[in-house]
């Protein structure tokens, strides 16, 4: 099923994220995992591609499993920085022979020796030239693609950035999926921003539960998130124990998505971290809400 289908229709929905294991040796304890979260039958899944990694094909497998076995949909990550024409041409017929109809199409993070100055000599230097060759790949894509509330920390301007960003819509994505925030004005303000700009296609925003405090500091370093006061002393006051941050964590992340639900937003996509109970604790706190 193609996942904008789903997002047309006005039921709200919760959609999950699961990563594959970064070396092969670990396939075997990541696995279960996603089961796991499969069973929970979210409305859709997606599974991330590790740029440049030997495991990059673990993402197709992963992603055709959970749909053949739990016929939960799906939707498969690829990104282009670091790869040539030839290997994403090749990943794409993969997509295309495994009939993933959904792709979160991506640019990936520049390695620390890639400089954009050199980008002249690269097959892709944005996502919107992988959104363009997923258009002109012969498969009829559901293509997403990422947005930031906060700013990617590349650019200078929000004004740059949604510039870049309803470029890759005009291109042919068919949504967009937001990095993670912690502060839902931060996505208020940015939706009222694009659609100021002309964005109109569905926007799902992510929603990460931060359930131990040392997950926080990986979580700002990648996303260059802003922590309000009170998720700050949250983490001061729970920290400390296992239990009651994961406690707390899940909590702030529902009320997070409850408030969205309340606002307006019908779709949110929770990064799970390859984590069943944590994502059963948040469909949990939810089930009355989801579908409505
Ligand atoms: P782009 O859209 O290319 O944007 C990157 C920067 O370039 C922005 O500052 C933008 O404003 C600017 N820009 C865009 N187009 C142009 C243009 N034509 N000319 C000049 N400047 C331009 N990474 C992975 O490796 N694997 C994953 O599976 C993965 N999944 C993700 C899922 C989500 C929801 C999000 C939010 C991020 C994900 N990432 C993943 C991280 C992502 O690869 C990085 O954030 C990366 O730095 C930018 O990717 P992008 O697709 O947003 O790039």
């Amino acid at each position: 099923m193609k996942i904008i289908n789903l997002l047309n229709n006005d039921r709200c929905t919760l959609s999950f994220e699961v990563f594959p294991p970064k070396v092969s040796s670990s396939f075997d304890e990541v696995k279960p995992a996603i089961e796991k979260i499969a069973q929970l039958k979210p409305s859709f899944m997606s599974v991330t591609y590790g740029a440049g990694g030997g495991t990059s094909r673990f993402t197709l497998d992963i992603a055709e499993d959970i749909r053949n076995r739990y016929s939960v949909p799906t939707m498969a990550h690829l990104t282009c920085v670091s790869s040539t024409r030839e290997t994403v041409l090749e990943k794409i017929n993969e997509l295309k022979k495994a009939g993933i109809q959904n792709v979160m199409a991506l640019r990936g993070d520049l390695t620390p020796e890639m400089k954009l100055s050199d980008a002249k000599h690269w097959d892709y230097s944005h996502a919107v030239d992988l959104i363009r060759e997923l258009k002109n790949s012969g498969a009829d894509f559901c293509i997403g693609c990422a947005c930031y509330p906060e700013v990617h920390p590349e650019s200078q301007h929000q004004t740059d950035d949604i510039f870049y960003l309803k470029e890759k819509v005009d291109a042919g994505c068919d949504f967009m999926t937001t990095q993670m925030f912690f502060d839902n004005n931060l996505l208020y303000n940015f939706l009222y921003k694009i659609r100021e700009a002309g964005i109109t296609a569905p926007v799902v925003p992510g929603i990460m539960p931060i359930t131990r405090a040392i997950q926080l500091k990986r979580a700002i370093e990648l996303s260059g998130s802003f922590i309000p006061q009170r998720f700050k002393a949250m983490v001061d006051r729970f920290g400390g124990d296992d239990r009651a941050m994961a406690q707390a964590g899940i909590a702030y992340a529902t009320d997070q998505i409850i408030d969205l639900y309340a606002n307006g937003v019908k779709h949110v996509h929770l990064y799970t971290m390859n984590k069943p109970e944590i994502a059963r604790a948040v469909m949990n706190n939810l089930s009355s809400i989801i579908g409505k």
